[in-house]
């Protein structure tokens, strides 16, 4: 899950790190009313989307000479006209997509004096298992043609869960952002209050690009994203409050609450499988019959008839589905339970597109019985090649 860069420095700002001043704002009123409340005189009006490159990025409806989606005010009047510039409208960057994201929230926040800016980041990383720190001095940049273009300026510490962060970490992230004094002393500090954060909050993924030495020598957190992992979010419901489901692909939403893995992607072919491996090998054998899967989607290991038909509906609602292969193993639910729970959906959500079914485990022959005589238009297919064939041909045909 991923959640708004004042929400993350708010987060942060708990664990003692240095945030400028600021405030959230849904309307030009509330963000000349924040903006009030700074001391002034340099103001920034930041667009909160879930995708960085916002100060680079352009707005669909203003002129192509218009600011991007980070902007320097001098006075409270260009605050609310800025505001007043932004809101409502779409804003495209790098990381958006053709399509942009709207505007509906705004962050005020002081305008800092800059000296130099770094980059930071910390993941967890699959290679090693450890909680990785990235660090440069290239901050403010994409960070991806740094590691493109310069590597060397990229400086990788990984952390060994069992020792926890020590005093060398501190160091060694101080020292690979050439800092001396009492900055090396400041980003010490801040290594080890970030790596608490990145722990105590369950994240995924915290990038702070960039962090900041002003002119009066003082380390900022002047931008940052972060992201949880979801499997953890119980632990934390001040940070699942912090969801914006409008910044969420709506049928991704309407799955979660199912609690069903579902991806929309590109193709014309939807996928209903349970397991994330059998998933993926459906949407390979899918492709390799020429044609392109229409989501990945994943209903399980429980999959009970609610789950089906939610996970049908999800499909259908996609206008670009045209066939729909559903690939089950019945291994702790049985194919009997599945077939029976497959024709209560199709009847449910009135099928219009072709549907092929594989199915297989145990009482595989009860569920194709149910199928067969539920008078229902449904392709029973053997096996995972046979299915894929199957569902590329009807909807060749049916085209
Ligand atoms: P994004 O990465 O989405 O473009 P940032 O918050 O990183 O957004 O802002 C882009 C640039 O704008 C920063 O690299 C920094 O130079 C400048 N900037 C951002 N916030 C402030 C601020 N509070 N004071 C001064 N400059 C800022
Ligand atoms: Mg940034």
């Amino acid at each position: 899950m991923n959640i708004h860069e004042y929400q993350a420095k708010q987060l942060l700002s708990k664990f003692g790190i240095g945030i400028p001043a600021g405030h959230a704002a849904l309307s030009v009123d509330e963000a000349v009313a924040g903006a009030k409340q700074l001391p002034g005189p340099l103001y920034v009006v930041k667009a909160q989307i879930h995708a960085g490159g916002r100060g680079k990025g352009k707005f669909v409806e203003l002129p192509t000479d218009a600011k991007g989606g980070v902007r320097l005010a001098k006075s409270i009047e260009e605050v609310e006209a800025h505001a007043a510039e932004m809101l409502g409208n779409t804003l495209v960057t790098i990381q958006t997509g053709d399509a942009g994201k709207q505007v509906n929230r705004l962050y005020i926040t002081d305008g800092v004096d800059i000296a130099s800016e770094y980059y930071l980041s910390m993941v967890v990383d699959r290679a090693t298992g450890r909680i990785a720190m990235i660090v440069s001095t290239e901050g403010g940049m994409d960070i991806e043609d740094v590691a493109h273009n310069t590597p060397e300026k990229i400086t990788t510490i990984t952390i060994d869960p069992a020792a926890g962060f020590m005093p060398h970490h501190g160091r060694a992230v101080a020292f690979a952002l050439k800092l001396s004094g009492d900055l090396n002393k400041q980003a010490q500090k801040l290594a080890r209050q970030l790596f608490d954060a990145f722990v105590a909050l369950d994240c995924e993924m915290l990038e702070i690009n960039p962090l900041v030495e002003t002119i009066d020598g003082k380390l900022l957190v002047l931008d940052t994203k972060m992201s949880f992992d979801s499997n953890a979010l119980y632990r934390h419901p001040d940070v699942e409050a912090m969801r914006d489901e409008t910044e969420e692909d709506p049928m991704e939403v309407e799955a979660s609450k199912y609690d069903l893995a579902y991806i929309k992607l590109d193709g014309n072919i939807g996928c209903m499988v349970n397991g994330a491996g059998l998933a993926m090998a459906t949407m390979d054998i899918i492709k390799l019959n020429g044609a392109f899967p229409a989501n990945f989607l994943d209903v399980g290991g429980g999959a009970n008839k609610e789950k089906v038909t939610a996970a049908f509906k999800i499909i259908l609602s996609d206008p670009a589905v045209e066939g729909i292969l559903v690939n089950i193993f019945g291994g702790i639910m049985r194919c009997d339970t599945i077939a029976e729970g497959i024709v209560a959906a199709a009847r449910e959500v009135d099928l219009s597109v072709p549907l092929v079914v594989r199915l297989e485990g145990t009482n595989v022959q009860l569920g194709k019985d149910i199928l067969a005589n539920s008078g229902l238009p449904i392709v029973p297919a053997d096996d995972l090649g046979d299915a894929a064939r199957k569902i590329v041909a009807e909807v060749k045909q049916a085209a």
